[in-house]
């Protein structure tokens, strides 16, 4: 069946009537899944003006009211999973394990800046003479949203969660390429009694509805996630209207493994770069090994690396354009004279319907290379090895970008140094676990703000310092 999407505003469906609208075929079989309305600056005006009405009701709120809200939706979204996972599992090809994880995460988002909402407060400031200060922190009031393809769901809900916790009115734009989800979000919101007007999505393409929500008068933050060129674009219309960004774009992240580190725990976290198909934006695709354990390293990765077999237990690319790119750079690799150790093509057989790529690594990777320096976003290992701490920290830190970095080593005086030197906005020491409670944004090319973690509230927030006179 083929989805029919629709544009979500004020509490409801706008039909497109005869209006254009985007087939978008799939990645199992590259078949139409969902037919995606294709909006325009019409509708963004709609979306912004039923936010910006709704903004002030909203905002009015006491947070503990907001924050139940969002935990019903986070209740709400769990009941549903199975529909959601099948949803967004048909659009990007996600392994139906990683999205019910990816649903939880979700619902995580909900409930977390539901109840975390009740500690935000100002502080006070005593002027003497009677006089005093406190501040508060006051939502910005409509939020214009533009989110990616890689994670619809995941990256709807955390922007979502926090900016309405924070009391802010939402118009989100999904990418055109998948859209579903996040609709289907934004209709559970208004089950839950979230009002008409406080979450909208307008469906289309960037160029017209993401630019028309950036320049949008009434839009006081742009909160965007996706490639730095994109970022630039939203950023530069942003500030032409002096209006704050929050910028969650890409990354090209160092995996430092150190020769005392435990391997066994090194090998199965650099497999990470198959999640999602490596269409992560926190992948670690450049694995760095240190020369004493550079060749059995390799070699247990390339092996675990093959086992990862498509279709069974590795997603296909979810998009038409990210596929090509892909297999682009399987060429460029091939040209820069990078050394193949495994993968190297797109899958071939049974699966070629589908957009599979085999999981690949290269060594013998160079700083020069574009495949150390560019992101592919596919299930591709750029190998690099190195000899000293200050080698390793070196390349990791040679690059644009400043997402992530990952460190193992046995010895944690090193492991602290390090993580300190690296310029990335979260460095994981020996595999730690992350979670929606730790800040996460980039250094660099990678961004600006801070997206999860308490720290995004003050983000999606600004800060107002009221001063009274007691005399
Ligand atoms: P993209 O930049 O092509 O598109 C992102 C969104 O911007 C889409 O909704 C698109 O329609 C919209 N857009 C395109 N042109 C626009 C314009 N001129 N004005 C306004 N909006 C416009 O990115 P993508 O290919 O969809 O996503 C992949 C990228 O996202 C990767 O670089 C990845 O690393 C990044 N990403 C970052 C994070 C993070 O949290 N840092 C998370 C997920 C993905």
């Amino acid at each position: 069946m083929v989805r029919e999407l629709d544009h979500w505003i004020d509490g409801r469906s706008v039909p497109r009537g005869t209006q254009r609208a985007l087939a978008v075929e799939g990645p199992f079989e590259r078949s139409v899944v969902a037919r995606v309305a294709l909006g325009e600056a019409g509708h963004v005006e709609l979306a912004v003006r039923a936010a910006r009405a709704a903004a002030r009701g909203w905002a009015d709120r006491a947070p503990v009211d907001r924050g139940r809200l969002l935990g019903e939706v986070a209740r709400r979204l769990r009941e549903r999973a199975d529909e959601f996972v099948s949803v967004e599992v048909e659009e990007t090809g996600k392994l139906v394990a990683e999205m019910r994880g990816l649903l939880n995460v979700s619902a995580d988002y909900f409930e977390y800046y539901g109840g975390v909402v009740r500690a935000l407060f100002g502080e006070t400031i005593d002027l003497g003479a009677g006089d005093h200060a406190f501040t508060s922190r006051e939502p910005y009031g409509v939020v214009g949203m533009i989110t990616p393809w890689n994670g619809p769901l995941t990256q709807a809900s955390r922007g979502l969660a926090a900016a309405l916790a924070a009391g802010n009115t939402v118009v989100v734009k999904p990418s055109e390429l998948t859209s579903s989800t996040t609709l289907m979000l934004a209709r559970l919101c208004e089950e839950v009694g979230v009002p008409a007007g406080v979450v909208n999505v307008v469906l289309g393409t960037g160029p017209e509805v993401g630019a028309a929500l950036v320049d949008h008068p009434d839009v006081r933050l742009v909160a965007f996630t996706g490639s730095v060129g994109t970022g630039r674009t939203v950023a530069a219309g942003a500030a032409h209207r002096l209006v704050p960004t929050i910028l969650e774009l890409g990354g090209k992240s160092a995996n430092v493994v150190f020769a005392d580190a435990d391997l066994d725990r090194a090998v199965a976290g650099a497999l990470a770069i198959c999640t999602g198909a490596g269409q992560q934006c926190a992948a670690l695709s450049r694995l760095l090994l240190q020369d004493e354990i550079h060749d059995a390293v390799l070699a247990r990765v390339a092996e675990r690396m093959r086992a990862r077999t498509p279709g069974e237990r590795l997603a296909p690319m979810t998009t038409e354009a990210q596929f090509e790119k892909v297999v682009g750079y399987f060429d460029v690799a091939a040209r820069e004279g990078a050394r193949l150790v495994t993968g190297g093509h797109a899958v071939t057989g049974d699966l070629a319907a589908g957009r599979y790529v085999e999981p690949t690594v290269y060594a013998d990777v160079t700083p020069k290379m574009r495949i150390f320096q560019e992101e592919i976003f596919g299930p591709v290992l750029a190998v690099t090895r190195f000899a000293t701490e200050d080698e390793a920290v070196a390349l990791a830190n040679d690059s644009d970008y400043g997402l992530v970095a990952s460190v193992w080593t046995a010895d944690s005086a090193r492991a602290l140094r390090v993580a300190s030197r690296i310029d990335a906005g979260q460095v994981i020491v020996n595999g730690g676990r992350t979670g929606i409670e730790t800040p996460f944004g980039g250094y660099k090319s990678s961004g600006v703000g801070r997206e999860k973690g308490f720290e995004s509230l003050r983000w999606y927030t600004q800060l107002k310092t009221t001063v009274v006179s007691t005399r």
